[in-house]
Formats: C-alpha cells, sequence, structure tokens
C-alpha cells in the first residue's frame, strides 16, 4: 500500500543506493569511509569531501553495509511482484566494478540475491495469492557484450549477435533465444547457473569480461485468468550492468579501447532514457544501444523501474561514487 502511495506521488522510476562495506584490503591499507549513513533512514546519502564538507544526495531507499540481501529484496519485493499483474518490470545494479552489482543481483549460493529471490517470490505468490490465475513462467539469459547480444542458455554457438525485432506494439524479442521454462523454484538456481558459467566462456579472465558485460535476466510471465479466460504477457528484466567506470584513455587500446567505447556509449543510452522517461519526453530514444532497445517493453509506458546504484565507501573510489551518484541524480 505504501509503494503505491510513492508510485503515484513519483511516477514509475525508484533508485536506491547500496553501499558495500569496506573491503579487508581497503581496511588494511588504511583507507578511511568518505560516505556517511547519518540520514539513511531517509534516503539521505552523504559523500564527505575533503576538509569537512559534504555533499547531499537523496534516494528512494539507502542500503548500508550492515543492510543484507534479505533487506534489499524485501523493498524491491512489491515491484517484482507487479509482473505477476501484468506490468513489465526493470530492476538494474549500476555503479563501477568492485562495488557488489553481481552480489546483488547473483549474490551466492549462501546469500542469494534479487534474481533468486524473485523467482522464489513470484512462484509463492502465484501459488498462494493468485489462485484465480494461472501462470507459465520461463526464463531466458542473455549478455550484451560490444553491443552483441549472446544467449547464454543456448547450447549452439550460432547463438551469437542475436537481433532485437518488434512484433507489434510493445512487443520486442529476440527471436531464436532460449526460454527456459521454471515449474518450480528448485529449478530455478541451476538454470541461474548455467547461464552465469556460460558467461566466462572463451574469455581468459573471468571477472574482466564480466565487468565490460551486462548480465540480462528476463523473465517472462504469461497469465491466464481461469474465470474468463483473458492472457497477458509481462517481462521482468533483472540486468548486472557492465562496470561504469572510466578508464584513463592512456590505458586503453584497441580492442580494450572499443569495448570501453561500448559500455559507456551503451551507459550514457540508459541514462538518457531514463532521463528521458522521468522528464516525460515525448522522444525516449531506446534505439541508441543494444540494451535500450532489449529493454524498451519494461523501462516505458506504465513499467516500473528500479535502478540499484551500487557505491564503495572508501576514499580511493571517491571519484567513481561521485560519478555514479551524479548519474543517479539524473533521474530524480
Ligand atoms: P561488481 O559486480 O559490482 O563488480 P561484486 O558483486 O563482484 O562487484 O562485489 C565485489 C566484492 O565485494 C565481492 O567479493 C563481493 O562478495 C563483495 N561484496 C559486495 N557487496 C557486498 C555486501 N553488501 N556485503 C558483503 N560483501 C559484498
Ligand atoms: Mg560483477
Amino acid at each position: 500500500k505504501l509503494y503505491n502511495q510513492v508510485q503515484e506521488a513519483k511516477g514509475n522510476i525508484r533508485v536506491f543506493c547500496r553501499c558495500r562495506p569496506m573491503s579487508k584490503e581497503e581496511v588494511s591499507s588504511g583507507y578511511a569511509t568518505v560516505v556517511d549513513f547519518e540520514g539513511a533512514r531517509d534516503g539521505d546519502l552523504g559523500l564527505l569531501t575533503s576538509g569537512s564538507s559534504k555533499r547531499s544526495f537523496r534516494f528512494d531507499r539507502v542500503f548500508t553495509p550492515r543492510d543484507d540481501q534479505v533487506d534489499v529484496f524485501a523493498d524491491a519485493s512489491p515491484l517484482v511482484v507487479s509482473v505477476l499483474d501484468g506490468y513489465n518490470v526493470c530492476i538494474f545494479a549500476y555503479g563501477q566494478t568492485g562495488t557488489g552489482k553481481t552480489f546483488t543481483m547473483e549474490g551466492t549460493e549462501q546469500n542469494r540475491g534479487v534474481n533468486y529471490r524473485t523467482l522464489e517470490e513470484l512462484f509463492k505468490v502465484a501459488r498462494e495469492k493468485r489462485e484465480a490465475f494461472s501462470y507459465n513462467i520461463t526464463v531466458s539469459v542473455l549478455e550484451v557484450y560490444n553491443e552483441q547480444i549472446r544467449d547464454l542458455l543456448a547450447t549452439s554457438p550460432s547463438s551469437k549477435n542475436l537481433k532485437v525485432r518488434q512484433a507489434s506494439e510493445g512487443a520486442h524479442h529476440v527471436p531464436g533465444i532460449v526460454e527456459a521454462r521454471v515449474e518450480n523454484i528448485k529449478e530455478v538456481w541451476d538454470v541461474l547457473q548455467v547461464g552465469s558459467n556460460a558467461r566466462v566462456v572463451g574469455s581468459n579472465n573471468v571477472n574482466e569480461h564480466s565487468s565490460r558485460s551486462h548480465c540480462m535476466l528476463c523473465i517472462m510471465v504469461r497469465a491466464k485468468n481461469l474465470v474468463n479466460g483473458e492472457c497477458t504477457n509481462s517481462k521482468l528484466w533483472l540486468v548486472d550492468l557492465a562496470g561504469s567506470e572510466r578508464l584513463a584513455k592512456t590505458d586503453v587500446q584497441g580492442e580494450r579501447l572499443k569495448e570501453a567505447q561500448n559500455i559507456n556509449r551503451s551507459l550514457s543510452a540508459l541514462g538518457d532514457v531514463i532521463s528521458a522517461l522521468a522528464n516525460k519526453s515525448s522522444h525516449i530514444p531506446y534505439r541508441n544501444s543494444k540494451l535500450t532497445h532489449l529493454l524498451q517493453d519494461s523501462l516505458g509506458g506504465d513499467s516500473k523501474v528500479l535502478m540499484l546504484v551500487q557505491i564503495s565507501p572508501s576514499e580511493n573510489d571517491y571519484g567513481e561514487t561521485l560519478s555514479s551518484l551524479n548519474f543517479a541524480t539524473r533521474v530524480r
């Protein structure tokens, strides 16, 4: 109920900020914390600059290093459940590499993230609270790397560089993509692991590659109203974006330069789309990147969007933290 009130007041875009704990290395290097959580309960976050000054940022929700996966999901859950009621939804994690995007979305076996918890919640709510509907739920896992779409559930190597097609208004799809039917939560972790493991095939450094590609989980829900026979299709995208850090121009050449340009281009395109939506512009530039083109149905219209801005508390990440916080303020 509270969620709906907030929704009416502010439209369909919500922004949460999550700060990870200091790492062991940062602690042992003696780095200071530059993030102030005093106003976190009210959605306020401070970034301490040199001297005693402080820049303030406001979010719909701020998660401190002490908040866990359960806390984060508790606030995301009303949004994900609305996919059962016919809404398209998009949740994405934005931030510098190493700030916890993958931790938040994928999580670990012991500390499962938004992706798994979302499917768990969908099965639970569908079973316990939506008796008048029958649901068919499928998942696809994609990666966008250098403006190329790859199907991470595909077994054949030909599923590279897939295209986005529009079947009808509000119905974009990727022809040929694997849609894995999931009937219960037991099947989910395995499917997610297949996708996650496929991310690294063909790359010599797992973390480096995943930080330069967007990993996208699409949950498709086909709902049938058992009373009147009506069917609806809706989509929920859960996206672990490529790292937002800027590489020093002198450090990148050749393939790395191309990668960096593609990341910048797609993240700026996403920022442009979100701010155009927030400002109710008449033209929304979805076609400027594969990322925004894929997400199109789940960003505009009456879709519900949640951006999770991930940051580091450490002074040595100050510049990137500031730039992530600034990115987030474009949409509020
Ligand atoms: P990213 O995907 O943004 O590059 P990761 O999710 O890989 O970042 O996180 C970097 C490291 O920080 C990982 O070891 C991860 O387990 C840890 N980490 C991130 N966020 C948290 C958190 N909220 N609590 C505990 N550890 C975290
Ligand atoms: Mg990651």
